[in-house]
């Protein structure tokens, strides 16, 4: 598959995990950083399933948000076959869910938010929007569940659902399409691309001070604090990951610019953001390395180049 646009992860959903392994999430934002974290998973496997079963010469997009008359609509991916545009909105919810009295419910009896309307909004948004910019070009809209472990009780028949034990007739089918996707699809799907906005207007962000959060430096294999550094590298005693020492100390930077984007880089901040695990000695010299000092005075900083 010709990925054109990537799936990343969201600033909401790093901004979270970064946050759960420094402090104790309150019930309410750890119950939505597993939530989106599913969400963001089952993505990236539907994402895997599409590129080991559908032709490579398709265009790929991922993980849109659109506004078409100041209305905001998401989708989760958009596949240019020649005939056609796929929209795929995917789920990972996982155990029995049911449809009682056209209701959607999850395992545990709360309602849910209707995903075919969802789909359906998002679907005639798409349209209209694609109207507007002056293309005709069919669209055929899915609601995916890829959880294997996924059960809908009362599911309606000839309804736009693909369900996990379906995934292989459906992507047989999707393959009897032969026509390639031409120049006008790319054109179209760089279009979209480019009209994606960046910056969710839904992002909840917890609230969250730098005295609070736990410091330290994290491994990256399984998140846990880097308790010493041996010989310019870090070797983590759970897993045996290793890591160039100046590779993980510009990672904790990073951390701390995307959490406290007005405290400045200097020698003292990141060594304390480190938990005084590296010394300010290494801590000067990775940072010069790497960045770029600003002269100010008695009190320098780094930015980055
Ligand atoms: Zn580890």
């Amino acid at each position: 598959m010709n990925i054109l646009k990537k799936r990343l992860e969201s600033d909401e959903l790093k901004r979270l995990r970064y946050l759960n392994s420094r402090v104790i999430l309150s019930d309410k934002d750890a119950s939505h950083y597993f939530t989106i974290k599913k969400g963001f998973e089952g993505e990236l496997n539907f994402d895997e399933w599409a590129a080991e079963n559908l032709p490579s010469y398709w265009i790929m997009i991922c993980d849109l948000l659109l506004e078409f008359i100041n209305t905001l609509f998401q989708i989760d991916s958009l596949i240019f076959t020649g005939e056609k545009i796929y929209l795929f909105n995917v789920k990972n919810h996982e155990g029995d869910y049911y449809i009682k009295d056209g209701k959607w419910y999850s395992p545990n009896n709360t309602e849910i938010i209707d995903p075919l309307n969802q789909l359906i909004r998002s679907e005639s948004l798409l349209k209209k929007l694609l109207h507007d910019l002056g293309y005709n070009i069919p669209i055929a809209s899915y609601l995916l569940f890829i959880n294997p472990e996924f059960h809908l009780y009362g599911a309606p028949k000839n309804q736009p659902i693909i369900f996990p034990t379906q995934l292989n007739r459906f992507s047989n089918k999707l393959n009897m399409q032969t026509s390639k996707t031409t120049d006008h699809h790319k054109k179209i799907a760089e279009k979209l691309s480019s009209l994606h906005i960046n910056k969710s207007p839904f992002e909840r962000v917890p609230d969250y001070h730098f005295g609070e959060l736990k410091k330290g430096i994290i491994y990256d294999c399984c998140g846990s604090f880097v308790s010493s550094v041996v010989g310019g590298k870090i070797v983590c005693d759970r897993c045996g990951f290793e890591e160039d020492l100046d590779a993980a100390v510009l990672r904790g930077v990073e951390e701390f610019v995307f959490l406290f984007p007005d405290r400045r880089i200097t020698t003292e901040s990141i060594y304390e953001w480190c938990g005084g695990v590296v010394s300010k000695r290494s801590i000067r010299r990775i940072l010069l390395k790497n960045l770029k000092l600003v002269r100010f005075s008695k009190h320098s900083y780094y930015v980055y180049p």
